[in-house]
């Protein structure tokens, strides 16, 4: 087995992976495929239900809210946060911390005014900008809290007067949040709950509705409610095997237990980072991501070999993004500590040669 330190799509718990696997051939003995059933099944049906409850029991969702199983990624939701939440007469405040944010931004134009209210883009994002107060007169407030190109974490939510809408994607089960502190919160599955292929919405019912544009139904969370995620044929694959993973996480203790789990990984490796002489980190220590750790070599010409290391101790997925460089080892849910400490004596032994 690999140590996969990939940042998306993310590692995956190896039983959810062998349940996956049989379900292909026969879900639960009934002779059919996870991929052949009609979404309309009892069977997808329990899936999904199962799924929802999940989430609503993982992350103590309020009443209130609805929890939905949609396409298309977060980048659609990019668009699909304005297109409901933000009318073409008003304003929506961003913070733009990284290139996920960014993004976010550029969609809420096509919609209506966009308040920038702080950015760390002349930081080359190694920070999270906390400097600013959010209007009372905006439609919504959006953060992301995490960037998983470069590796900082909102560790503290700011309190907003307005419904705040949070990017989760790639921490998202990671840590305990307050779920009534959002008005919408998104999440691609791909990094701590599952396959590609569907994206978890948890929305409050009551921020719907605002807006007087018509939008297609496809893009329409009040649609998509009605429909029990089903307004179209769901992607049963993506949920199913998303379901599986937060039946993983409840077995081992729910969100608390991952959130200590997750604690200790990422202190073993950021000390790790800041002990050894070869290495160093890239944000700025109070921001740091305890889901994607990004560092350096301190020399540029020790990268090459680091990665050749990596690859011999049988370390994938290490490389840093493309617009990052360096390093970046995302250490998700399912990243077991055993790994991180292979990462950490690779260092070790990297500095032992090159010192
Ligand atoms: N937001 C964040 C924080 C991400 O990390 C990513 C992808 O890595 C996205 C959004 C885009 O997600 P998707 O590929 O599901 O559209």
């Amino acid at each position: 087995m690999k140590h996969n330190f990939g940042a998306g799509p993310g590692i995956l718990p190896h039983e959810v992976l062998k349940q996956a696997a049989e379900a292909v051939v026969d879900l639960n003995g009934i002779g059919l495929s996870i991929l052949e059933i009609s979404h309309r099944s009892v069977e997808f049906e329990a899936v999904l239900d199962e799924a929802i409850r999940l989430v609503k029991e993982l992350f103590s969702v309020p009443e209130g809210y609805s929890v939905l199983f949609l396409q298309g990624g977060a980048s659609t939701q990019f668009a699909m946060v304005p297109y409901n939440l933000l009318s073409s007469t008003g304003t929506a405040a961003y913070v733009e911390s990284g290139v996920w944010a960014n993004k976010a931004i550029k969609e809420a134009k096509y919609f209506g005014g966009v308040n920038v209210l702080a950015t760390a883009k002349e930081d080359n994002f190694r920070h999270i900008p906390k400097d600013y107060a959010i209007p009372a007169d905006a439609a919504y407030f959006h953060i992301t809290s995490n960037n998983t190109i470069y590796g900082t974490q909102l560790h503290e939510f700011p309190k907003s007067p307005v419904p705040m809408v949070c990017d989760m994607s790639s921490d998202i089960f990671s840590r305990k949040v307050n779920v009534a502190d959002f008005g919408l919160i998104y999440a691609g599955a791909q990094k701590n709950m599952g396959p590609a292929g569907t994206t978890l919405v948890i929305v409050k019912d009551d921020i719907l509705g605002k807006v007087d544009r018509k939008i297609p139904a496809m893009l329409n969370y009040q649609t998509q409610i009605e429909g029990g995620s089903m307004y179209n044929t769901p992607p049963c694959f993506a949920i199913y095997v998303s379901m599986l993973t937060l039946r993983w996480l409840k077995a081992n203790g729910g969100v608390e237990a991952i959130e200590k789990a997750n604690n200790a990984k990422a202190a073993a490796l950021y000390e790790e980072i800041d002990r050894n002489p070869l290495f160093k980190g890239v944000c700025v220590p109070e921001d740091r991501s305890k889901m994607n750790v990004c560092f350096l070599t301190e020399n540029p010409e020790h990268e090459k070999p680091f990665l050749k290391l990596c690859d011999e101790k049988d370390i994938v997925g290490i490389k840093g993004h493309r617009s990052a460089g360096g390093f970046r080892a995302s250490i998700y849910n399912a990243l077991p500590i055993t790994s991180v400490y292979v990462l950490i004596e690779t260092m070790q032994e990297f500095a032992e040669k090159y010192k």
